[in-house]
């Protein structure tokens, strides 16, 4: 008997990643095969495992990569063959999306599967434009309704007498191609001509487009303006509230290109910040972290408790200090009495994560200020032991010794540049660029050697001010600086420039 596998069909949400349910973005982390369409985001398909299958199968309207029925033989196959497939699809697997049809032949060939709906573009898309899709003041029901009917159908199955009550909302999709017919309709069956209609187009991404009229004008805006799909026609009372309610494309961020030059590790938190600021993040990490793991460091794990106290600079610190001690068969007893220091709220989270509550972190997050923390609660031929980055600075160090302290630096991490060819196009299409680290700089610069001239066009940001300075060694002008070397600063500091540009 073959193997059975199992195939789950998974609403995307609209595009915004942050719209993905849980159990989506678990079965996604987890998927052997992905099976995805165009409206499915890029970054929620780069969620998958690198060593996922990832099969796109079109299905942009009037140029379909893969029939209908193509991709339900291609996942019934991949079931039948004992794969672990997600069939991912835009918005919600049964709002137009003939996710019915595929279950229905999994089925028929005795393939299990399981749904997960997603969050429908109907309903986000003109929540992300500031509309409810339904208000007290207007109206108690709203109808969801293609504008793409299956053509052996005819397109008058759509009853228009019931849908020009302008006591509800019209939600139209696929709705493009056919909007001018489905306007004359409306009005045929007695919709005024001065009724609101927004057509929101690639809903809660950073390219969200909105246009705003009414059944009288919309088309020629339409025509004017070269407006396209993917988008949603909203047409009722309820447009009108986008004029109080809009959030989401008026911030300063939105719709901004931000290219992020961290490590993959560490680039999450600030693609999930610019994601909810509107913005798009770039991923373009210049580096890499490679543990150290030489005999210094693994002495210094081994002997961590003659210290008074340990310093953790960064996580990656955390991480191949703990690496090191799982390997040895040891865990965070080890540090018994040692104090602890860490520079940063991320290092103070990483060391929580293994259960150690840090001591001491310096609200400024640079070792001279971890080095004053300790020097205030130690004394003199104490034992001091920091773990950092290969090559870091090392004013904290330098202070502690003046001080009698008997450091030892341990380089646990090294920094190494990536070269990747993506690198230098995602620079060219930024607005932004952001350095959380000096190290960042320079590997954007051994990746394109002529970066500061290209970089003299954009809004130039770092995390600090010492990557600030970093940054002004290599010829870079620095626009924005965040205070305290958080990502939370740096976005914020972004955010309050382009407010005030
Ligand atoms: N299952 C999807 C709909 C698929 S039909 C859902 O529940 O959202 C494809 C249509 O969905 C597009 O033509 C467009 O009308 C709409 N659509 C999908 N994503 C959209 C988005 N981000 N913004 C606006 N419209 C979108």
């Amino acid at each position: 008997m073959t193997p059975k596998g199992h195939v789950s069909l998974v609403g995307a949400g609209p595009g915004d990643p942050g719209l993905l349910t849980m159990k989506a973005a678990r079965l996604i982390a987890h998927a052997e095969v992905l099976v995805y369409d165009y409206l499915a985001s890029s970054a929620i398909v780069a969620m998958a495992p690198a060593d996922c299958e990832k099969i796109y199968v079109g299905k942009k309207s009037g140029a379909h990569t893969l029939t209908q029925d193509e991709i339900t033989a291609l996942i019934v196959r991949l079931g039948l063959e004992g794969r672990r497939v997600v069939r991912l699809k835009g918005g919600d697997v049964f709002v137009f999306a003939r996710g019915g049809e595929e279950a229905q032949a999994l089925r028929a060939a005795g393939v299990p599967f399981d749904i997960v709906p997603g969050l429908t573009s109907a309903i986000a898309a003109p929540a992300y434009a500031g509309i409810p899709v339904t208000h007290r003041d207007h109206n108690t029901s709203f109808t969801i309704a293609t504008g793409h009917e299956d053509p052996t159908k005819g397109y008058t199955s759509l009853d228009f007498a019931k849908l020009a009550n302008p006591k509800q909302t019209l939600l139209f999709l696929m709705a493009m191609g056919s909007l001018s017919g489905i306007i004359a309709e409306l009005r045929k069956h007695g919709m005024p001509g001065e009724m609101p209609i927004a057509i929101v187009r690639e809903g809660t991404k950073p390219t969200q487009e909105t246009l705003v009229g009414t059944l009288e004008t919309i088309v020629d805006q339409v025509a004017s303006t070269g407006f396209k799909a993917p988008a949603i026609v909203v047409i009722g009372e309820v447009v009108r509230e986008r004029e109080t309610i809009r959030w989401f494309d008026n911030g300063p961020l939105f719709g901004k290109r931000v290219l992020v030059t961290r490590a993959t590790a560490q680039a999450d938190d600030l693609a999930t910040r610019l994601w909810e600021a509107g913005a798009e993040p770039l991923l373009a990490p210049t580096i890499g972290i490679e543990a150290i793991d030489d005999a210094a460091f693994r002495d210094a794990v081994d002997t961590v408790a003659t210290n008074a106290w340990v310093a953790f600079t960064s996580r990656n610190g955390v991480d191949a200090f703990f690496d090191r001690l799982t390997a040895v068969g040891r865990d965070a007893r080890a540090l018994g009495g040692v104090r602890i220091a860490a520079i940063g709220l991320k290092t103070a989270e990483a060391l929580a994560r293994r259960g150690i509550h840090a001591d001491f972190v310096p609200a400024i997050s640079v070792s001279e200020d971890v080095a004053a923390g300790i020097i205030a609660a130690s004394k003199p031929g104490d034992r001091i032991a920091f773990f950092r980055a290969k090559d870091a600075r090392d004013g904290g160090i330098v202070a502690l010794e003046a001080a009698g302290r008997i450091v030892t630096d341990i380089a646990a991490y090294r920094t190494t540049t990536v070269i990747d060819a993506t690198i230098g196009e995602h620079l060219a299409h930024a607005d932004i660029v952001t350095f959380a680290s000096g190290s960042a700089i320079d590997g954007l610069l051994a990746n394109v050697p002529d970066a500061a001239t290209t970089l003299a066009t954009k809004l130039v940001a770092c995390i600090g001010p010492v990557t600030a300075e970093a940054a002004r060694a290599h010829g870079i002008r620095v626009d924005v600086t965040a205070t305290d070397a958080t990502i939370e600063s740096l976005v914020a500091a972004l955010d309050r420039s382009l407010a005030s540009a």
